[in-house]
């Protein structure tokens, strides 16, 4: 108990948390997990969770896979630690070859990183860079869409959308002409998906028409606005983006930051409609969810404009101290291997399905509001049961929610004035069940308290 104490002394005083209000910090007994199992967690207290956020999505297979575990240790007793830059090693050359076989089609060479947003960011700057290697220097600006979520450096917020969280440094971001959210544009067509995104298409167009020449790139999320609060996109609006930045000369991102690595059913979403982006950033599952790493996979085509004369000065001018950390990239290449031995996409298909199916009971009751999903991640919007709004901005209803869940033994966390579901690849039914549960029920007792 004195231990406990101690840390909790400790975190308040000296560890700020992210997007975190450290005013408010302890108020809702945040729980120290001292550590993970299966699709579990457990605080230092020994109380026990379903790890129902996937440790912020990024959780594949569990914790302590063993799996995981062996090829971490077995890298360990290598090296944990050497440098890319002018050398290479056995891990990330497998990794970079493995990745490209997965890969949507023509997507060849591999840029490694650390975090999502780094993964856009080596985007932005691949992209940039390309059209000034060709001599296109006109092209100046990104195109990308209302409430977008690409990370938080400085570039990818640039490209986000989201007043709460990137309004505050506007004055830092660099211009980015923007289009509406497939899905609210969709939501103003009485939830309409084919006129949506004939409609949504339609602006983009007009757009490329009148600024093509300036436009370096259009970036999408893959499928579905994740941080907007899992809002999915019409179908047909990735492939749909991707025909028209091929004609009009516009460079197209996918960031499958959130949507890779089966969360959308498939092991990238752009298989779905068919896409061939020409730079698609991954990271939180790429690693099963065990250490930090990211990669930007380009198409053939745009690596060679950076293939020069040593003179010319084209290469890539990008890079950190940890690009490629040996030990993520070994397992990397593990989770890679279970993916490829255990039909595990089969089985998020089953899960995806019966999430659908549980989410309904949510439709017709008082504290809540329509569901929204995305393959196996969902959110759940809660409401005041007195007039069915949202409750205020700061009231944090969402996080006593989530609180009374974890009691109850289920980890959650609020977005925005929903509570979304987003669990480990390797989650069971008898678990959809549990979190559905837990969930009503917890939605049910905060709003009637
Ligand atoms: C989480 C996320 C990012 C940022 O990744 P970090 O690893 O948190 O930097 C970028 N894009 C999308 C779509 C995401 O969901």
């Amino acid at each position: 108990m004195k231990k406990e104490q101690e840390l909790r002394d400790w975190d308040r005083r000296h560890f700020w948390h992210p997007f975190t209000q450290m005013s408010c910090w302890g108020d809702d007994d945040p729980w120290i997990i001292a550590r993970g199992e299966g699709n579990y967690v457990y605080d230092i207290r020994g109380r026990k969770a379903l790890d129902a956020i996937a440790s912020l999505w990024c959780n594949v297979h569990g914790h302590r896979h063993p799996r995981l575990d062996a090829a971490l240790q077995a890298q360990l007793q290598r090296v944990a630690h050497t440098t890319v830059l002018g050398a290479s090693h056995p891990p990330g050359i497998r990794l970079a070859k493995g990745l490209t076989e997965i890969a949507p089609a023509g997507l060849e060479r591999v840029f490694f990183s650390e975090d999502g947003a780094e993964a856009v960011e080596v985007a932005v700057k691949i992209a940039a860079q390309y059209w000034q290697n060709l001599g296109r220097k006109d092209k100046r600006r990104f195109l990308s869409v209302d409430d977008a979520y690409h990370g938080d450096t400085v570039g990818a917020s640039s490209l986000g959308g989201f007043p709460l969280f990137h309004g505050v440094y506007g004055h830092l971001h660099f211009p980015v002409e923007r289009l509406p959210s497939p899905w609210l544009l969709q939501q103003r067509l009485q939830g309409d998906a084919e006129a949506a995104c004939a409609s949504w298409l339609q602006s983009l167009e007009d757009r490329l028409r009148k600024s093509s020449r300036e436009i370096i790139a259009l970036i999408l999320e893959g499928g579905v606005q994740g941080a907007a609060g899992i809002l999915p996109y019409p179908r047909g609006i990735l492939a749909g983006a991707a025909e028209l930045c091929r004609r009009y000369e516009v460079l197209f991102i996918v960031d499958e930051v959130a949507s890779g690595f089966g969360r959308s059913g498939s092991l990238f979403y752009c298989e779905q409609e068919g896409v061939r982006p020409d730079l698609l950033a991954l990271g939180k599952g790429i690693s099963g969810g065990y250490l930090p790493l990211a990669a930007t996979l380009a198409q053939e085509q745009i690596y060679a404009a950076f293939l020069a004369p040593f003179g010319e000065a084209k290469q890539f001018y990008y890079g950190h101290t940890y690009t490629a950390n040996p030990l993520a990239c070994a397992v990397a290449l593990e989770n890679l291997a279970l993916f490829a031995e255990n039909d595990l996409l089969s089985s998020v298909r089953a899960r995806i399905a019966q999430l659908q199916q549980g989410l309904q009971r949510f439709a017709g009751m008082p504290f809540s509001a329509a569901p929204r999903q995305f393959g196996l991640m969902a959110a759940v919007p809660l409401r005041n049961p007195q007039g069915g709004n949202a409750y205020p901005y700061g009231d944090r209803r969402e996080y006593a929610v989530c609180r009374r869940a974890r009691e109850a033994g289920v980890y959650l966390r609020p977005l925005g004035d929903s509570i979304v579901i987003v669990p480990p690849l390797s989650v069971t039914a008898a678990e959809i069940d549990l979190i559905l549960r837990v969930l009503q029920d917890s939605m049910a007792e905060e709003t009637a308290a």
